[in-house]
Order: C-alpha cells, then structure tokens, then sequence
C-alpha cells in the first residue's frame, strides 16, 4: 500500500471525488480544496505529500499558485489541465511542476503518476551518493569528484550539480532550478542560474574536456547528461 497525503486542488466536484477514490484506494489520504485563493495559506500550514494542481480555478489560478508554492517548498506537484495545447505553454513558463496530465484523464493513469512523482522525489531524497559516469557527489560531505580529482565548487554550484545528478537527463527549467538552489541564492533570478552553469561548466571542462555534460535545452533550460566513460587502450 502507498502511504501519504495528496492534496487535491480541483473546482468540478465530480472530478475531485473521483481522485479521492482512486487514491483512498491505494492507501493515500487525501484533501480537496476548490478555490485557488486557499492552497498557499493551506500547504504552508499543512505540508501534503503531493499536489494534484487543476490549471483553472476560481480565485488565483493554478500557475500563479505553483509559481508561489516553489518559492517556499520543493512539494512535488502535478498540473491537470483542460487542453493538452496548454501543457507545453506551461513547460515553457517554467514554473516549477513535476508533472502534468490532461482532462479528461483515466484516473488509474492519475495515480500511477503520483506513484511515479513520489518514488522519484523520495530516492532523490534518501541517496547519499551520486554517480553519474565518472562524477561522484556526496551530498552528506559536500564533496565532488571525477576520478580521484576533487573539484572546488560553490554552494550553488553544488546544489545545481547534485539536482541533475538525482535526474540525469531530465530537463530542469530555470525555475526549477532556482527553487532549489535557493537556500544559498537569495537572489534567485533566471539569469543567476545561467551564471551558476556558465561557471560549472568551466569546472568540469577541465576535467572532462571532450564531453558536453551540462546542455542547454532551447526554450526550457538544462539538463545533464552523464559523461561517457573512457576506454582504456
Ligand atoms: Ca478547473
């Protein structure tokens, strides 16, 4: 059984009982909220697991509260919107979601991705040690190395290092990045990042000269790809 509380922010009733059933089913709890207004004030009080977000609400509208929830919380959440056009006019404005599903959804399909978000956000959470080809960082001692090299990072570099390295291969827009550098950046501006990669880039270039670890993803943002290992001759 799958434990943890889904807060479930959606204004068509029938659409909300319908995910409290499927989820109730699998072992979560759930809350369901319908105006846009009451979820910041909500999560702030009572931090849930996760966030089914509906794009159009009454009162402030599913956007603007992802854009306010990442600027205090790491929760994951999903978007649900009404037009599956609307999903990639969402990715481009960066504003931090995990996932997304289009209306009308299966609500099995629903809650597989909740299962999905869920395991990906608590293993980034529990591993200590990540290895992505030659590039190892500790996240407990701060340190980075490739081989037996280490290197000399800044805390935001690190922290920007050690989220693509829990997902290689995704793509982290800016936002994403920000939200979660930004215990060490007080001014998380977009710009900022591109600084934070410019410098990072520099770093590991010099000890893997050959290879485009961290890549720009026109439009979105960035993403690692792990480099490829050296064949011994
Ligand atoms: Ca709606």
């Amino acid at each position: 059984m799958a434990t943890g509380h889904i807060l479930i922010v959606e204004d068509e009733k029938d659409i909300a009982d319908l995910l409290r059933d499927y989820l109730l089913n699998e072992g979560y709890t759930t809350s369901w909220l319908e105006n846009g207004d009451e979820v910041v004030p909500y999560i702030k009080k009572k931090p849930p697991a996760l966030i089914l977000l509906d794009l159009m609400l009454p009162g402030t509208d599913g956007i603007e509260i992802c854009r306010e929830i990442r600027k205090f919380s790491d929760v994951p959440i999903i978007m649900v919107t009404a037009k599956v056009e609307e999903i990639d006019r969402i990715i481009g404005l960066e504003i931090g979601a995990d996932d997304y599903v289009c209306k009308p959804f299966g609500p099995k399909e629903v809650v597989a991705r909740v299962k999905a978000v869920l395991r990906r956000f608590l293993s980034e959470v529990s591993e200590k040690v990540l290895q992505a080809g030659s590039i190892r960082l500790n996240k407990e001692t701060y340190q980075v190395a490739i081989d037996d090299t280490e290197l000399t990072l800044t805390p935001s570099e690190f922290a920007i290092l050690r989220e693509m390295m829990a997902q290689p291969d995704r793509v982290f827009s800016r936002a994403q990045l920000i939200s979660r550098v930004q215990g060490y950046d007080f001014e998380g501006y977009e710009r900022t990042i591109d600084f934070h990669i410019k410098n990072l880039r520099k770093k590991l270039a010099k000890h893997l000269p050959d290879q485009d670890i961290i890549r720009s993803v026109y439009g979105v943002g960035y993403k690692m790809v792990p480099p490829t290992e050296k064949t011994s001759v």
